[in-house]
């Protein structure tokens, strides 16, 4: 269509009464009375006609876009980012070979995949695929929240509280761990746990529950922290999960472990229980107190640790566990309509693969390979980290930004609130 004819319409316009809407930036035409472009000449007439028609279809694929399916509004109040540790596509799918609850990955509405190469390597460790996915910069294997030159980069968890939002912090390892840190804290060296530590007291942090308390009470570089917490308002517990709910006027930081939390399957006693989603719902209902909306981080830490044993029932306990957490924040994104959420892994661990049972029978001379696919074993092919790509799943407003193959970095951009 021509600039001529955009003007002739308005002229049929004035002239027949026809109606011309604006409906979201596109110019929609309806006809009005037909008899007045009979005096028109037959091209004329055609125009007109040709014009209608092609403003009918932009008025139906205008509503069509306003369905529920699309959130109108792209800009979350509430975000929460749940991350799996070493959780790669075959980890998620024995989820659903071997759950016995539900698999709550069926709730999420798009899925992406993330590329997760580090700078000067090309496999990331958790340092810098937590750095990338918490500021946004790729930088080299251990460093945590500072960039390949070792430059301090803002996370999500400081953007978010620079909008006045309230944020929290889970982990079932210690919170000084490099997935947690790198929404805090910056260091060189993940090792560094006592900066690390030093870093968090004076973090925009208002719920975190994790282990590490060691850090804390005996840091290196400025003796008991926890007295320093404390000093600023901050409630800690080293014992367990309150059963009440928490005041909204406070903080709140519970370190229950001296370094990792327990493992849900322990040998020789009791494992972790619902320590992540308990928590999960615990840091929910508090932080969702607050006006402006909140951020908050959980992380299935143990998925990696079990997939660097090859430990195949430690893996699929860890991640029963997290799913039930996904289904926590799911549950509550749901009833709030405000809230994404968005699972993902920093990378896969253990080359992980649900095969086929594999029967070797040997008769004589001849050997025969049978492979029973009625049985699936999982199996793992390395003790590192590998570089396949990690799914992403995202739910709420904005969600559908999570589609696609990117780098890790854009996750950051597309959490950031705008
Ligand atoms: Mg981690
Ligand atoms: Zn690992």
């Amino acid at each position: 269509m021509t600039k001529s004819d955009c003007s002739e319409v308005e002229e049929l316009c004035c002239r027949g009464g026809a109606l011309l809407l604006q409906v979201r930036n596109v110019i929609v035409f309806l006809p009005g009375n037909l008899e007045f472009i009979q005096n028109y000449p037959i091209m004329k007439q055609r125009q007109f006609l040709l014009l209608s028609m092609a403003g009918l279809v932009l008025l139906f694929f205008s509503f069509h876009s306003s369905s529920p399916t699309v959130p109108p509004n792209p800009a979350p109040n509430n975000i929460i980012l749940l991350v799996g540790d070493g959780m790669g596509l075959a980890q998620v799918s024995y989820l659903y070979v071997s759950s016995v609850d539900r698999v709550h990955f069926s709730r999420f509405q798009f899925n992406g995949l993330h590329i997760n190469t580090p700078v000067g390597d090309r496999i990331t460790d958790s340092a810098a695929g937590a750095t990338a996915i918490a500021t946004g910069s790729k930088t080299r294997n251990g460093a945590v929240g500072v960039n390949a030159n070792g430059v301090p980069q803002q996370s999500l968890l400081e953007l978010a509280a620079l909008q006045e939002k309230r944020t929290g912090l889970i982990a079932t390892t210690s919170i000084t761990d490099a997935t947690p840190a790198a929404f805090f804290a910056k260091v060189r060296n993940r090792k560094d746990q006592d900066s690390i530590a030093l870093q968090f007291v004076h973090a925009p942090i208002d719920f975190a529950a994790a282990g590490g308390f060691q850090f804390f009470a005996k840091n290196k570089f400025q003796g008991n922290l926890l007295d320093s917490l404390r000093a600023s308002g901050v409630n800690i517990d080293t014992l367990s999960l309150p059963a009440k709910s928490l005041d909204p006027s406070r903080r709140y930081v519970f370190l229950l472990g001296p370094d990792s939390l327990y493992h849900m399957v322990e040998k020789d006693r009791p494992g972790r229980g619902n320590f992540l989603p308990d928590a999960t719902k615990l840091a929910i209902d508090y932080l969702a107190k607050g006006e402006n909306g909140f951020f908050l981080l959980v992380e299935g830490s143990l998925i990696d640790w079990g997939c660097h044993n090859n430990d195949t029932l430690m893996v699929r306990e860890e991640l029963r566990d997290f799913n039930r957490a996904v289904g926590v924040a799911l549950d509550f994104a749901e009833r709030d309509g405000h809230t994404l959420v968005v699972v993902t892994g920093d990378h896969e661990t253990g080359g992980f693969v649900l095969s086929p049972e594999k029967e070797t029978r040997i008769q004589g001379m001849d050997t025969t390979v049978i492979y029973h696919k009625e049985r699936i074993i999982p199996a793992f092919f390395t003790k590192e980290h590998t570089a396949s790509l990690v799914p992403v799943f995202a739910y709420g407003p904005g969600a559908e930004r999570f589609s696609g193959v990117y780098q890790n970095t854009e996750l950051f951009e597309k959490l950031k609130w705008q």
